[in-house]
C-alpha cells in the first residue's frame, strides 16, 4: 500500500434516452461510488465535449477506462481526442453478448436485467481498475 497510486478515470458515454447508455452510467457509478471509490474518478463525457480544462487534465494525466453504450464509442473517441489514453474500453453491447440472460430494458429506470448487466460490467471494470491502479501489478 502506498499513497502514490494512480486514480483511474472512468468515462461512461452519455447515451441519454438509450437503455445501453443508462447501463453504461449505472456500471460506472457502481465502480466509482461502491466498488473502488479510492482508486477511481468519474469524468463526465459532456465536460470533455465542452473542453473543460479539469476534465481534460484528468484524462491526460491518468489511465482511462471507457464504457460505451454502442459501437459509435463516443466516450472512447472523446478521451482520445482530449489527449487521454484509453487503457480499456468496454461496450454494453459486448457485455450483453457475454451475459445474454441479462436483457436490459428501460431508460430512466432499468429493469432487473439491466441492473444485473450493469453490475456484471462494474465487476469487469473494477478488475481492470485493480490492474491499473497498482493492486497486484507494478508500474511499467
Ligand atoms: S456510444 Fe452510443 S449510446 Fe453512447 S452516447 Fe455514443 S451514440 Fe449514444
Amino acid at each position: 500500500m502506498n499513497d502514490c497510486r494512480r486514480k483511474v478515470v472512468i468515462v461512461p458515454c452519455s447515451g441519454i434516452g438509450k437503455t445501453y447508455g443508462t447501463v453504461s452510467r449505472e456500471a460506472a457509478y457502481e465502480v466509482i461510488e461502491d466498488m473502488r471509490p479510492a482508486d477511481t474518478q468519474l469524468v463526465a463525457l459532456s465536460l470533455l465535449v465542452l473542453g473543460d480544462e479539469d476534465a481534460r487534465a484528468a484524462v491526460a494525466g491518468n489511465p482511462a477506462v471507457t464504457i460505451d453504450g454502442c459501437k459509435l464509442a463516443c466516450a472512447t473517441k472523446m478521451v482520445e481526442e482530449s489527449g487521454g489514453t484509453v487503457a480499456q474500453d468496454f461496450a454494453v453491447l459486448d457485455a450483453y453478448r457475454r451475459h445474454r440472460q441479462f436483457k436490459p430494458q428501460g431508460i430512466a429506470e432499468l429493469n432487473e436485467g439491466g441492473q444485473k448487466l450493469a453490475h456484471a460490467m462494474a465487476e469487469e471494470v473494477a478488475a481492470v481498475v485493480d490492474d491499473l491502479s497498482g493492486d497486484g501489478g507494478k508500474d511499467a
